[in-house]
């Protein structure tokens, strides 16, 4: 099942079906405790339990089509987009042209989806937080023919983002498992820069390669990279983030918007790809030790602060479904 539906089915279980059955068995026990009128012929205790059948089996009827119908469109519609969005990506892996779009593309739909999202943003500053989420998955590049890390290494990263985005900022994070890249990665794939060589070498043979094993690895959704309306921002592993100097070490990097995806050090602490997800959602640093999005990120719980995290849930990157 495309992991989209799946959220959606889930969805309809959690917050229809279980609240209803839940109200069916107080129901029940309340049909149970009713005395017999006798001066009622009982009818009292007889309306009580038809009540109770009859929402029992509108509910199961309703309900049971209700998912089915919405899993069939939902599984239908979004093959038919991943289709779309896996040939757009394969142009988008073109070095150069399909790079420079990639960069352009993704800036003007984080733009349109932030306006759209406007309201949402208000409703976030003002303590309004319903369950967002945000999809989220690992890429391991190959360099001679064998992945440079393994999931296990990274799990810690993407838990620890779980833990620290559910809390603060009520956004479950769905994780989409690790994809190991089949090809060996380019040097430019493998050595990121966290500068204006980072964002230049993407529209190179480094770029393309990521954004092959994107549109290859994750197909499942990949139109909405596309889109950018929930796009999935993928975790990419690098053995090295330069640069690398006497006094600093960075071990994760993204470009805001530039990039679906952030690059992380797989030994780094387990709070880095969290941090860096903070970024590709508009996050800049800042100069407190405890926070989440300080440079060197000290914490081992961090906080967010009431208008980071509006902003981190006003992202594209940031959807209801
Ligand atoms: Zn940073």
């Amino acid at each position: 099942m495309a992991t989209v539906c799946k959220e959606i089915h889930e969805w309809i279980e959690e917050q229809i079906e279980k609240p209803i059955e839940e109200w069916e068995n107080r129901q029940e026990q309340r049909c149970r405790e009713e005395p017999c009128n006798w001066w009622m012929l009982c009818l009292n205790k007889l309306f009580c339990w038809l009540v109770w059948v009859l929402v029992k089996v509108i509910r199961w009827v309703v309900v049971t089509v209700g998912k089915w119908v919405v899993r069939v469109v939902c599984e239908v519609v979004n093959l038919v987009l991943d289709v779309i969005g896996f040939v757009v990506g394969l142009i988008l892996s073109i070095p150069i042209i399909g790079g420079i779009i990639r960069t352009v593309l993704n800036w003007l739909t984080e733009i349109v989806w932030r306006i759209v999202g406007l309201i949402d943003l208000g409703l976030s500053l003002i303590g309004v937080r319903f369950e967002k989420r945000m999809y989220v998955g690992v890429i391991i590049p190959s360099r001679d023919g064998r992945p440079i890390t393994t999931e296990a290494q990274i799990l810690p990263q993407i838990d620890k983002a779980k833990e620290i985005y559910k809390n603060l900022c009520n956004i479950k994070i769905v994780y989409t498992g690790a994809c190991t890249a089949g090809t060996d990665a380019p040097d430019g794939a493998l050595e990121i820069g966290c500068d204006a060589s980072g964002f230049f070498s993407d529209w190179w043979l480094g770029g393309s390669y990521i954004e092959f094993v994107s549109a290859t690895c994750k197909f499942d959704g990949g139109w909405r990279r596309v889109l950018g309306y929930g796009a999935q921002i993928i975790v990419y592993c690098v053995p090295e983030v330069l640069p690398e100097t006497a006094t600093s070490d960075t071990v994760g990097c993204s470009f805001t918007s530039t990039h679906n995806y952030v690059v992380v050090e797989p030994t780094a602490s387990a709070s880095t790809a969290a941090h860096e997800i903070g970024h590709a959602c508009w996050l800049p640093h800042v100069d407190d030790s405890a926070n989440l999005m300080f440079p060197s990120l000290l914490s081992a719980n961090p906080t967010l602060t009431n208008g980071q995290i509006a902003l981190v849930r006003w992202s594209k990157h940031c959807v209801y479904f």
